[in-house]
């Protein structure tokens, strides 16, 4: 294949401008030390999608980390990590961007799905050992090429024509979590996979290599795969593919599950609409919803071994243990606010809109109203201060007793100061009497 060159520096000028000033500079730093530098991947595929993308990532046909160096001297500055074996850097500006260095370099994989051999190439090369022909443009920055796009294996047409290719045969075979990235790029921006490419993860399935990836990365893809806007798409091509059995023998995700997930963007609404401040995160709705089939230890081994967060352990484990208790809870007639705003204190607002999620009975969500927009909000007027002119000391009573107020006030039954006050005072009475109040 050709390399077809074209520039693109309009694109460029697009950007913020200082983004657009930053890559000028660069390009610059990288004429004085003699280096060609360009910026590649999902940066370059996004700018002509015309997609913002904050992901800056060089590539220097030389030493990258001698370039960081001299990067952060003449630009203000700071490497944050450097990887002498791979000839890569991170180096964060101090205007606030961070740009990724690397040496443009080839990578050997010793057997399928093993951790790559790094050795120093050309760029053309580095475009080579790259997923897809999308992913595997370049722009060089240098003063005198400034915006010159590079493609040498015709991913300027596959962005023209919506298409996920890869660049050659052995591509899945090497690197099995391209399966994972193909499907979440296909479903992000509504591309098709291209024939031969669907053939080769087919074949690449059929061989089962999926089960040569470290559990880090396979948890790595399918966490990246929640974050994505389409999460609840690519998971059912990730069950059509049957790909979800090496996440767990159980987990599925069918129209049941998607039709759910569409859901969730309901109950964002509906949250946001009761003013609602706190942001739900769609990833772990969609994470709760794809867990709903597996029992409670099956979900926490899952979470472990693919190395979520121990917070979204608990919020997938709640989704086995309290969900039905707290629904019936909610559905019970003549239920007192008290004992609802105790139950839901102790949620996350996620927990809070799964369970909106997944109930169609009103009273739930009208519960789940009250306590955001009212319960939650009370406060006493009384206060410690108060017991302490009642002649009381400091101690463990006080928050029992406030507590005790606080129930009463939550059901409704005191509306002012001095309705509190009175209740307080009879309370302490009742303490000092050393009854069971
Ligand atoms: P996103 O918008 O999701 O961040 P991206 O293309 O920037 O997309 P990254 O995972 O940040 O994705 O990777 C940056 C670049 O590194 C890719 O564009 C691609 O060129 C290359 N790359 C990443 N992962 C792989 C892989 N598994 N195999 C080959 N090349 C890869």
């Amino acid at each position: 294949i050709s390399e077809a060159s074209s520039n693109v520096g309009d694109l460029l000028e697009e950007l913020d401008e200082g983004l657009f000033n930053l890559l000028v500079e660069v390009g610059k730093v990288a004429d004085d030390s003699g280096l060609n530098l360009y910026i590649v991947g999902g940066f370059v595929r996004d700018l002509i999608l015309g997609v913002e993308n904050l992901d800056i990532d060089l590539v220097v046909e030389g030493d990258g980390i001698e370039f960081a160096q001299k990067l952060v001297t003449e630009l203000d500055g700071e490497i944050k990590e450097s990887h002498q074996d791979f000839g890569t850097a991170i180096v964060n500006l101090n205007n606030g961007l961070k740009l990724d260095i690397a040496s443009s370099r080839i990578e050997y994989y010793e057997y399928p799905a093993a951790p790559p051999q790094v050795e120093a190439a050309s760029l053309k090369e580095d475009l080579f050992r790259r997923d897809f022909t999308t992913n595997a443009l370049a722009i060089q920055l240098n003063s005198k090429k400034f915006g010159k796009l590079i493609d040498y294996f015709g991913g300027q047409e596959d962005l023209d024509s919506g298409l996920i290719r890869v660049l050659h045969n052995f591509s899945f075979i090497d690197d099995p979590s391209r399966i994972l990235r193909a499907l979440k790029f296909s479903n992000r921006y509504d591309f098709e996979i291209e024939s031969l490419t669907r053939e080769l993860i087919e074949h690449a399935i059929d061989q089962d290599v999926i089960k040569g990836l470290t559990t880090g990365r396979l948890g790595n893809e399918l966490a990246l795969i929640l974050m994505e806007k389409v999460a609840p798409e690519i998971l059912l091509d990730l069950n059509r593919f049957n790909l979800l059995k090496y996440f767990h023998p159980d987990l599925t995700w069918t129209e049941k599950e998607y039709n759910l997930a569409l859901k969730v963007t309901n109950i964002k609404e509906w949250l946001e609409g009761l003013g609602i401040e706190e942001e739900v995160d769609n990833c772990y709705l969609y994470l709760m919803i794809l867990v709903r089939s597996l029992d409670k230890d099956d979900i926490r081994d899952f979470l472990l071994k693919f190395k979520f967060p121990n917070d979204l352990v608990s919020k997938a484990i709640f989704v086995k243990e309290e969900v039905k208790e707290i629904l019936n809870l909610l559905l019970q007639s003549r239920l007192q606010s008290t004992i609802v705003y105790h139950k839901l204190n102790d949620l996350s607002i996620e927990e809070m809109a799964y369970l909106a999620l997944i109930t169609d009975q009103p009273e739930v969500k009208e519960w789940i109203k009250d306590y955001l927009v009212k319960l939650r909000r009370i406060e006493l007027e009384v206060t410690g201060k108060d017991i302490i002119e009642l002649g009381h000391d400091p101690g463990p009573c006080f928050r029992r007793v406030l507590s005790k107020v606080k129930d009463k006030k939550l059901n409704g039954e005191l509306d002012s100061y001095d309705d509190e006050y009175k209740y307080l005072k009879e309370c302490l009475k009742r303490l000092e009497k050393g009854g069971k109040n």
